[in-house]
């Protein structure tokens, strides 16, 4: 029997507040997705822009290095000329203002690799001592500048070769070096590497856990400021930036190298006194010991033997300066403007090796090394090495060149001895 009298009114009444409930969830669901498909916008809107920048600043990169290629080129070939003394000193000027702009733009794609994520760290095998020897003398040519000395060591139960990313972790001791040698006017700076005393717990047996310390006698940083100069821009005072110039960018770059190498950075110091900054990083023993016949191959140097070269290049000053570098050697070369023409020419020569642009009009390095490639398999002729010179300073560039059969790249800005040095390397192969 159906309920009546104030029974039903009762169940009317809650049947009634169900519903109001219902109602009320139904609007505050409505509410959530639309926050959520808000959300989504921004946060594509947001990847987009970040997009956007990371290719902008690609590309502002390619026309900055092209330049500096032209400064650095130029202070080379001067160098080789006669030159007093005001010469040499206004050519090192020059050169300095050059490497500072190169770092400058080095330090602003890091960060953005950092930010998306795509920084990537090479796991290859090194002779560590002789790595950190050469670290030293770079900071020892830096440091005495100022009059100031450089002291290090290497315990000696640290693995003469470990395997890891030797580039970027001299990009984080320089980095930490350098900042020591800018921030100090008296006494020394010193380095040491020693097995982490205090590693975090693994699972691998072959990770070696380092710690490197550096240390200087300067002008300290006051203790308010020492949790935030791990971020990015951040600098103790904007006199700092006056006095000393950097951007703040040095230790956000430093801290994320060394997270992605396992690793951790800390800073002490005292104003007046000195700083001293610590960091872990988890470097790995090589599998197999390299044999001394491999080392003997890498280290033989046969006589440089005279070469036919075609150097596809589409900027007539880079192709200027190219050919100069060139012309202290016995090397003869052919110039071709673009990536069609270098085809062309290489089908009607007999070269031993190409020097092939990547960004060209008409046809690109890609394009044409392709090309090549192709010519070259169905003429049944053996590969010429293909140098792929690019003004790109990014990875998947690199990977594109070796996908298009070109045999190794040189990135711009190219120096002289590295341009002859990977010649010499790719005619002997
Ligand atoms: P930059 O040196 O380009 O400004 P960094 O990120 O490398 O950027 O350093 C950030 C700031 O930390 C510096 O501007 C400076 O104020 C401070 N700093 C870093 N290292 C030292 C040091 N060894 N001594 C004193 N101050 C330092």
């Amino acid at each position: 029997m159906a309920p009546t009298g104030p029974t039903c009114a009762m169940e009317t009444e809650r049947i009634a507040e169900l519903e109001r409930l219902v109602d009320e969830l139904r609007a505050e669901l409505a509410e959530r997705k639309n926050a959520e498909r808000e959300l989504k916008r921004a946060k594509a809107t947001a990847e987009a822009a970040c997009h956007t920048k990371g290719e902008l600043l690609a590309q502002v990169s390619h026309e900055i290095r092209s330049q500096i290629q032209l400064l650095t080129g130029a202070v080379e070939l001067l160098r080789e000329t006669p030159l007093d003394q005001a010469q040499t000193e206004y050519l090192n000027a020059f050169h300095h203002a050059a490497e500072f702009l190169l770092s400058l733009v080095n330090d602003l794609l890091d960060n953005s690799r950092l930010e998306a994520g795509r920084l990537h760290l090479e796991q290859i095998e090194f002779p560590f001592r002789e790595f950190i020897d050469t670290t030293a003398k770079l900071i020892t040519w830096q440091a005495g500048r100022k009059g100031l000395v450089l002291e290090y060591s290497v315990a000696s139960d640290v693995p003469a070769r470990l395997v890891g990313d030797p580039k970027r972790l001299q990009q984080v001791i320089l980095n930490l070096a350098g900042n020591a040698v800018k921030f100090t006017d008296e006494g020394k700076i010193t380095l040491t590497v020693e097995r982490d005393p205090d590693p975090s717990p693994s699972d691998s047996t072959t990770e070696v856990p380092l710690r490197f310390t550096i240390q200087d006698t300067g002008v300290g940083i006051p203790g308010e400021k020492l949790d935030e100069i791990f971020e990015r821009y951040a600098q103790v005072s904007s006199a700092t930036s006056r006095t000393y110039g950097g951007t703040g960018l040095g230790l956000a770059i430093a801290k994320g190298i060394v997270s992605m190498m396992g690793g951790t950075i800390r800073v002490m110091s005292k104003e007046g006194k000195g700083t001293c900054f610590v960091f872990t990083a988890r470097l790995c023993s090589p599998g197999l010991p390299v044999s001394p016949d491999t080392e003997r191959r890498k280290a033989a140097n046969p006589q440089e033997r005279s070469l036919r070269i075609l150097l596809a290049e589409d900027a007539a000053d880079i192709r200027m300066l190219l050919s100069a570098f060139l012309g202290t050697t016995s090397h003869a070369v052919d110039m071709a403007h673009n990536g069609e023409e270098a085809l062309k020419k290489f089908m009607a020569g007999d070269y031993d090796l190409v020097l092939m642009d990547i960004q060209m009009p008409v046809m690109d390095g890609f394009s044409a090394t392709r090309k090549i490639r192709e010519w070259e398999q169905q003429h049944g002729r053996t590969p010429v090495p293909v140098i792929a010179l690019t003004a790109s300073a990014e990875r998947r560039d690199f990977l594109k060149t070796r996908e298009a059969g070109c045999t190794t790249h040189l990135s711009k800005p190219i120096r002289k001895e590295i341009l002859l040095q990977t010649i010499n390397e790719m005619a002997q192969q």
